[in-house]
């Protein structure tokens, strides 16, 4: 099946598709130029010149050095690393440097890594308040940069309510006081400018399935002036930050669909965004009880659209909109399965109930004005059969 014949993909925040230029760019690595980049002959070096290659298209998209590109096995190792790494090598050289801060919405690879380093590495871990849309209390951030924090950690822009943050005014907050910041920018990467210098971090975490690169690549962009400890240890490669023999074919995959998805990010926001807008006004005029969550305008990810439906439950819902044909979330992949209400709900003062009642909707960047009625229409169709159908058991009892 390809879905784009049969369904209306809206979960792009999910993963999407390998792109055919990716795949076109990577196969002759999987095949014919199958060298290992740390051997010394010929096949060797070709494929540590495509490495080369591949971090400097990235670097070049990120406003880094190459050698500042560590490929890691996808955004949550990136995560892992910044957090752990840069941690853990702060403390080392300043023992008064235990503090964690990070946002209260973050995806669970940084709060899980600062839960790590709370438990097994004694760091008091502090999670940063954010308000009704989503965004993070400045003044609480300027007040809790005192001389023990190791590490800021906040996210470019939210994976499940799109909203982004001012990194750039956090960071400078961050370097006022000395203090490294790390943004996970696994959302942004094809709608947001990506540059360090201009965001003002020193680490910054990529995944490629969320641009069109295959699952399982992901880079941290570390400035050299920022020292981490590694955590996979072994044969040194990457300058000793991440050993293990690179995946070199999907290192250039990455590469491929970063530089792609950054040609096309500023027409493809600025569409999407429209899009995004007319389809938020059409679920909220025609479905009674549906409510926007994070941002209603400013600073809101172009391709993330998520609403309650008060009165259904999320996954109800989401069934609903796969008979109709329509693929979207009822919250973070990740948290999928799991019928908690999501944390990053509860972090904005929704109630447990209205949590449970989130669908997420999230935009490719091929989607149409036409896909985008008809998932509103289905939107409509979904929560109205719904509510009859309880409207109808209420009467039955
Ligand atoms: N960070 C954010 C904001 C994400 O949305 C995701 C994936 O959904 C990750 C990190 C993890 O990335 P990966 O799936 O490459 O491990």
């Amino acid at each position: 099946m390809t879905y784009r014949d049969e369904v209306i993909y809206l979960d792009a925040a999910a993963t999407s598709p390998v792109r055919r230029e990716a795949i076109e760019a990577m196969f002759p690595y999987l095949t014919g130029a199958f060298g290992n980049p740390s051997s010394q002959h010929s096949l060797g070096e070709q494929a540590a010149r495509a490495l080369d290659e591949s971090r400097q298209a990235i670097a070049e998209v990120v406003g880094a050095r190459p050698e500042e590109v560590i490929f890691t096995s996808g955004g949550t190792e990136a995560d892992n690393l910044a957090l752990k790494g840069i941690a853990l090598a702060r403390r080392a050289a300043d023992p008064q440097r235990n503090r964690l801060l990070v946002s209260a919405i973050e995806h669970p690879a940084v709060l899980e890594s600062a839960q790590y380093l709370r438990r097994v590495h004694g760091f008091e871990v502090v999670e940063l308040p954010v308000d009704a849309e989503g965004f993070v209390d400045e003044q609480r951030c300027a007040k809790e940069l005192g001389p023990a924090a190791a590490v800021l950690s906040v996210m470019y822009a939210n994976n499940e309510i799109g909203t982004v943050q001012n990194v750039p005014g956090l960071s400078a907050l961050a370097a006022q006081r000395g203090v490294p910041m790390h943004t996970d920018a696994v959302q942004a990467a094809g709608w947001l400018p990506l540059d360090i210098r201009e965001l003002g971090v020193q680490a910054m975490s990529l995944s490629g399935h969320k641009f069109g690169a295959p699952k399982g690549i992901g880079a941290l962009v570390l400035s050299s002036r920022t020292v981490a400890e590694p955590l996979i240890h072994g044969g040194g490669q990457q300058a000793g930050l991440r050993s293990g023999t690179e995946n070199v074919a999907f290192a250039v995959a990455f590469a491929t669909a970063l530089r792609l998805a950054e040609s096309e990010r500023v027409e493809a926001a600025a569409r999407v965004s429209a899009l995004r807008d007319g389809f938020i006004r059409s679920v909220l005029d025609r479905v009674p009880g549906a409510q926007l969550t994070g941002p209603s305008s400013r600073s809101r990810l172009p391709s993330v659209a998520s609403f309650c439906f008060s009165g259904t439950h999320g996954e109800t819902v989401l069934l609903e909109l796969e008979r109709r044909s329509v693929i979207c979330s009822s919250g973070s992949a990740c948290a999928a399965g799991s019928s908690e209400p999501s944390a990053v709900l509860l972090a904005l003062g929704l109630s447990p109930e209205l949590a449970q009642t989130a669908v997420r909707f999230s935009f490719p960047g091929s989607v149409t004005a036409q896909d985008l009625g008809a998932a509103a229409d289905a939107v409509v169709a979904a929560v109205t059969a719904l509510g009859r159908f309880r409207g109808g058991a209420a009467a039955d009892r």
